[in-house]
């Protein structure tokens, strides 16, 4: 029986255990958290999105998109779904987006953990995994349980990594896996936060603190004398040290590519994208023409939240206590230009911590996409976020997560994916 160890029990940890006790190897899985799954548990606002119908070559950023298209060829996100479903794991569909029924992340662990108890798959939960060593024959993984000075170890004919990358490292990420991976002449290319909330500068910023509002994002680039721009529509929302929603998540890790290449990143915002600049300016002609005594303030009410068409007065130099009606047609220009073009320099990203994906990874070009097993070693086996790629917002870094887990589980198994 193939003895097989898994360092890590987050999303593809655990699948590759589901798969690899499936196929009939024997399982222990090593978890540093008391629990597996923990950030399994905060995915999707704690609903697990877990997957998506929808699948381009834009879906994912990173590495190599061959790579990319060899793994869901060799494992495809329906055939995950049907992985999970053939499991019991009951999942439910929202304009392409893919949840338990239940729509509870606890579920899905919950799932996990009854499937790998049945199928005799050992948890070691509180173990720091510390060192794996090959000595040509077996793999000795060795880790410190909390509360015990002396390290123990478990011996292995097969290791797959899924130790997940740096973000959201309050909920057990670290940096182990990389390390571990160096140590077999793996390299690791840089890794920076991705889906992640943005520092901004205003001096406005405390009064556009908790607007929430759709927009049409664009992020401007500047690095190495390119400059790139990227748009994304969607909520933006702004907090007291910037910027966060949907929209600019998605944009989040080419501003922190640019930041990693010395360059700068700057934001343009449009909050009535439904509207050209020219009807803009033909409906606020209107309003001014009816605006029978009323203040610019007045006038513009519900256009915009309160605090946002406030902060555009302001930058526009409009008092927003002056006479609608005087208001000239350079000044209306200016405060449609503010509407549909709101400029904002971003200083840089927040933390891994706030962060929901590592950008960067481990080469692709050195792991081989039909079986996530190391081109550098035979036996280790590399999944998830650990690798250079990152998904966008949508379900898509889990279905990495469980097509590569799956795709590792089986090979360490000595089995292949079955459409
Ligand atoms: C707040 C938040 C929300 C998210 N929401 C979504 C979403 O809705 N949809 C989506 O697709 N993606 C989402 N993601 C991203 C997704 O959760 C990850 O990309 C995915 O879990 C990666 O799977 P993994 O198996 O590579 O790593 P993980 O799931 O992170 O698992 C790695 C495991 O390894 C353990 N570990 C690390 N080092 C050691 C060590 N030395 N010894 C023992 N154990 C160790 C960790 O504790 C962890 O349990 C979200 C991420 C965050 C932070």
């Amino acid at each position: 029986m193939k003895r097989i160890a898994i360092i890590g029990g987050g999303a593809s940890g655990m699948i590759a255990a589901l798969a690899a006790a499936e196929a009939g190897a024997s399982v222990v899985v090593l978890e540093h958290n008391d629990k597996p799954g923990k950030k399994l548990a905060a995915t999707g606002n704690g609903r697990c999105n877990l997957g998506n119908s929808y699948l381009d070559a834009d879906c994912y950023r990173g590495g190599d998109s061959a790579f990319l298209t060899e793994v869901f060829r060799n494992c495809s996100p329906e055939q995950v779904r049907g992985f999970l479903s053939k499991h019991g794991l009951s999942l439910k569909e929202k304009n392409g987006y893919f949840y338990p029924r239940s729509e509870q992340a606890r579920s899905v662990i919950d799932f996990f953990t009854a499937r790998l108890t049945a199928l005799k798959v050992s948890f070691l939960t509180g173990c720091e995994v510390t060192d794996i060593t090959f000595d040509g024959k077996c793999y000795t993984v060795s880790y410190q349980q909390k509360d015990r000075k002396a390290s123990e170890t478990v011996v292995a004919d097969s290791v797959i990594l899924a130790t997940g990358g740096l973000a959201g490292n309050n909920l057990g990420a670290g940096p182990f896996g990389y390390e571990a991976a160096k140590c077999f002449g793996h390299s690791v290319t840089p890794l920076f936060p991705a889906l992640v909330q943005l520092v901004t500068e205003d001096k406005h910023k405390k009064t556009l603190s908790g607007v929430r509002s759709e927009a049409t994002v664009t992020l401007t680039c500047k690095s190495g004398g390119r400059e790139t721009k990227k748009c994304e529509s969607g909520e933006v929302l702004f907090t007291d040290y910037g910027i966060s929603g949907i929209a600019v998540m998605q944009l989040s890790r080419y501003a922190g590519e640019a930041f990693l290449n010395s360059g700068s990143a700057s934001l343009s915002i449009d909050f009535l994208p439904e509207l050209s600049e020219a009807e803009l300016l033909a409906d606020m002609k209107e309003r001014r023409v009816s605006s029978n005594g009323l203040t610019v303030e007045q006038g513009l009410t519900s256009m915009l939240q309160r605090n946002l068409l406030y902060v555009i007065l302001l930058r526009s130099a409009v008092d927003p206590e002056s006479h609608f009606s005087k208001l000239s047609d350079d000044k209306l220009k200016m405060l449609c230009t503010e509407m549909k073009q709101f400029k904002l320099p971003v200083m840089g990203t927040k933390d891994f911590a706030s962060a929901q994906v590592t950008a960067g990874g481990i080469n692709l070009c050195e792991v081989c996409p039909d079986s996530m097993e190391s081109r550098f070693q035979k036996g280790l086996y590399i999944t998830g976020e650990l690798l250079d790629v990152d998904g966008t917002c949508g379900g898509y870094n889990l279905q990495f997560a469980f097509a590569t887990g799956i795709l590792a589980g089986l090979a360490a198994a000595g089995r292949e994916m079955r459409s």
